[in-house]
């Protein structure tokens, strides 16, 4: 019997609601993890006629409180219960034929859940794509086999029978009715006669009616490594054959070819039959990354968000198969469950779509690490701009730093300029562009050169402004400046989608003539045209990017030099391997700065870099212009001398006066309902009793709040939150375990905690 099989309903025994008492012996029984935000589990007897079919993996249906009332939810342990002194509900129901998860992914499962302080039965939920459960694109078919026993030459047989039984002993496989017959070349009346006398036998069998269409991709060569890059992989591959869990930070500048050695190292897994796992964020998964990998591996499989239910299905069953070899993926492709995974690797690890925004609130890097630990396997973190975090473990040498400090080929990084906007005449006067970078991007295009324009704000119009009373105009569901789309002739709420028509005259005061400020792309755009008659440009931003596909032509068009500016969001801020690009120039590099968060100065860096990075990738070398209203910010000043150690040390002495992480663990409580009074009060509430706990436990954490949240109103719903810092994580959750217990209920306010928590908006 399996070990987790053993010593069931022990220590954490718990029953979904006071049953009277009753003594069960030698019987079955299981814990279902439900789809609720308890750290628990709840246990049910398990039927004589469901033993067999019930193991660890499979969703069952039961009851669950008073009356007839059921759920669904995920068993997680089964085994004899021995003795129980309490009466116990039954399992209803086993809704699936087989496990949808193995042992492996259940433990990991469960981690998360104690890890980010919400329920198993909820990551389970989230962890598992619709598509899987539903068994989508599969149909059930009847397979044949011949009887133990019987062969070819059975007396009973005719010689049509004969034949079949033939065919279907030749065949290395259970063979469907149809192709029994086209094997044997028979129709289907001999076939029925066998089943009838049980010299066939059947099985139904879940198949896939799906077969994912993969365009021919040329095969290429590994590339001959250079220096730094053999030095990184030896390195890497002595991990992968020491059979102990290691993080590597691979702290490569943007172009020192990283990705050929992630390639090379997964190579090696490979060849041990093994699989790797690669996580890039959604919008680095372009054709070009995806062609990186298919000329290289028989079998990638490539899950982005644009699946449906039954590709999704369909990749998921030949990754649990062990038929895939490289799986690269997004964020949630860390549960991708290949079975004999070998390596892991993030590359571009400092981007923060890593972090899950729902529950369960995880961070793909940190299960990463974990499902490593659990598998003895290494993770390989690769960026030009570590995140704080990554960084402080490797000055702790709790994980190890791989460096590569320069550029394939040895091309320098970019020489970048910062232009101080106040003392710009064209941008005083409400242009998007200054003197300098209208010159530099004159100077490119003449000399045959590519430029990439990064500005962070879609739209035209960022602001529709009162001059009378100094208001803007919001949205009525959110507390959201509305962003003027001019092509469509409508104010949006970038941050629940509403639109309208613009007002004539404030809302507020009634002041006819409103102002519409602030530049946004499609303002960018507009100008460029006018500055630049006649040089083709396209504008990428979710807007222009609406149409799948969109995305991938537009790059194409520039990389084939069809059109010759390229301008967005940061969409185009990363990743992006263009060698004609001559010049980068950064419109607005204070956008991120001003966000109200103690990260926005990491941010900065991290995007400014990357932005940087898009250029000087071949002889011709490339420059970078930084606009800026705030030439000396450390932020701007350090990612325009690509010196992510200056800004590492800067910024990691203030994180530690200020006490932010990564020298604290630093969560948030949100708070949510329609009555501003009553969130309010609630979080109050709730801030009173942590606090209460931590003076009687005397643990040593802080709570910060409530106040409002710097986005206080999102889609009806008020918002406030508070910050919860502890020295680590082991900390907050004893605090968190006890004091929920004694958390009053909240009547129309609902709220979470989310764990190290990256958005504070
Ligand atoms: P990074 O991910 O570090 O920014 P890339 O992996 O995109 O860098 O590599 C930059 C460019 O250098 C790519 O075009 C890649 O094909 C090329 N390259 C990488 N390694 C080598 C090598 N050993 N020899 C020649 N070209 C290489
Ligand atoms: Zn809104």
């Amino acid at each position: 019997m399996p070990e987790h099989q053993q010593n069931l309903f022990g220590e954490g025994f718990n029953e979904p609601e006071p049953w009277e008492l009753a003594a069960e012996e030698d019987r079955w029984g299981a814990e279902v993890a439900l789809n609720v935000p308890v750290d628990q589990l709840f246990s049910y007897l398990v039927p004589d006629p469901l033993r067999d079919k019930l193991h660890p993996g499979q969703r069952v249906k039961v009851p669950f409180g008073r009356g007839s009332r059921t759920m669904t939810g995920f068993c997680v342990r089964v085994g004899p219960v021995g003795k129980v002194t309490r009466k116990l509900k039954e399992v209803a129901e086993v809704i699936d034929r087989e496990p949808l998860i193995d042992q492996q992914m259940l433990d990991l499962t469960e981690w998360i859940g104690k890890r980010y302080l919400c329920g198993w039965g909820q990551v389970l939920e989230s962890v598992i794509p619709a598509g899987v459960k539903k068994l989508a694109g599969t149909r059930e078919v009847k397979l044949y086999q011949v009887a133990e026993g019987v062969d070819e030459n059975d007396s009973r047989l005719t010689k049509k029978q004969a034949g079949v039984v033939t065919a279907l002993l030749y065949a290395d496989r259970p063979l469907r009715g149809d192709e029994l017959a086209d094997a044997a070349n028979c129709g289907t009346s001999p076939i029925k006669t066998l089943e009838k006398k049980g010299i066939l036998v059947t099985h139904n069998e879940r198949q896939s009616k799906f077969e994912a269409e993969i365009g021919h991709v040329e095969k290429e060569q590994d590339l001959k490594l250079h220096f730094e890059q053999m030095k990184a992989l030896k390195r890497i591959l002595h991990s992968v054959r020491g059979g102990e869990h290691e993080t590597i930070l691979l702290h490569g500048v943007t172009g020192s070819g990283k990705t050929e050695v992630y390639i090379q190292a997964i190579r090696e897994v490979v060849s041990y039959g093994r699989q790797a796992i690669v996580l890039v964020p959604e919008i680095s998964l372009t054709p070009q990354t995806i062609r990186r990998f298919r000329s290289r591996f028989d079998s990638v499989a490539v899950l982005h968000s644009h699946l449906t239910d039954s590709e999704r299905h369909y990749h998921w069953k030949r990754i649990a198969g062990g038929d895939v070899q490289v799986i690269v993926g997004a964020r949630s492709a860390i549960f991708a469950p290949a079975p004999r995974l070998g390596l892991v690797i993030i590359d571009e690890e400092h981007e923060t779509s890593f972090k899950q925004e729902t529950t369960p609130r995880y961070h793909a890097r940190e299960v990463a690490r974990k499902r490593c630990q659990m598998l003895r396997v290494p993770l390989i973190l690769g960026t030009a701009t570590p995140t704080l975090e990554s960084w402080r473990r490797v000055e702790e040498k709790q994980d190890v730093l791989l460096s590569m400090p320069n550029r394939v080929n040895g091309l320098p990084l970019p020489p970048v300029s910062i232009i101080d906007t106040r003392q710009d005449q064209d941008i005083r006067r409400g242009a998007a562009i200054g003197r300098q970078l209208v010159n530099g991007m004159k100077m490119a295009l003449k000399d045959g050169g590519q430029v990439i324009l990064f500005l962070n704000l879609r739209g035209f119009s960022t602001t529709i402004w009162c001059r009378a009373c100094g208001e803007s105009v919001k949205c009525s569901e959110c507390d959201i400046s509305l962003t003027w789309h001019r092509d469509r002739r409508k104010a949006l709420c970038h941050s629940c989608g509403f639109e309208t028509d613009p007002p004539e005259a404030c809302p507020h005061c009634q002041h006819p003539g409103l102002k519409y400020v602030g530049i946004g792309t499609q303002k960018l755009e507009q100008e460029v045209n006018a500055r630049f008659p006649g040089v083709p440009c396209v504008r990428m931003d979710s807007d222009s990017m609406r149409q799948h596909g969109s995305h991938d032509r537009a790059l194409e068009a520039f990389r084939h030099g069809k059109t010759k500016i390229l301008l967005g969001t940061q969409m185009i801020a990363k990743g992006l391997d263009f060698p004609n690009v001559t010049l980068v120039g950064v419109i607005d590099a204070d956008t991120t700065l001003r966000q109200p968060d103690w990260r926005a100065s990491e941010r900065t860096f991290h995007l400014l870099a990357q932005v940087a990075g898009r250029t000087g990738r071949s002889e011709r070398g490339g420059r970078v212009y930084i606009q800026t209203a705030c030439p000396e910010e450390p932020p701007i000043v350090k990612a325009a001398h690509h010196d992510f150690l200056g800004f590492a040390e800067i910024e990691l002495e203030h994180r530690e006066e200020m006490g932010y992480p990564p020298y604290s663990c630093l969560s948030r409580i949100i708070f949510r309902g329609e009555i501003d009074e009553e969130v309010q009060a609630g979080a109050k509430e709730i801030a009173t009793v942590l606090r209460e706990t931590i003076k009687e436990t005397g643990a040593d954490i802080e709570i910060r709040g409530p106040a409002p949240a710097p986005i206080v109103k999102l889609k009806k719903f008020y918002r406030h939150h508070l910050q919860i810092v502890a020295d680590d994580f082991e900390t907050l959750r004893e605090l968190w375990l006890v004091a929920r217990d004694i958390f009053p209920t909240l009547s129309n306010v609902d709220y979470q905690i989310d764990v190290d928590a990256i958005n504070l908006r």
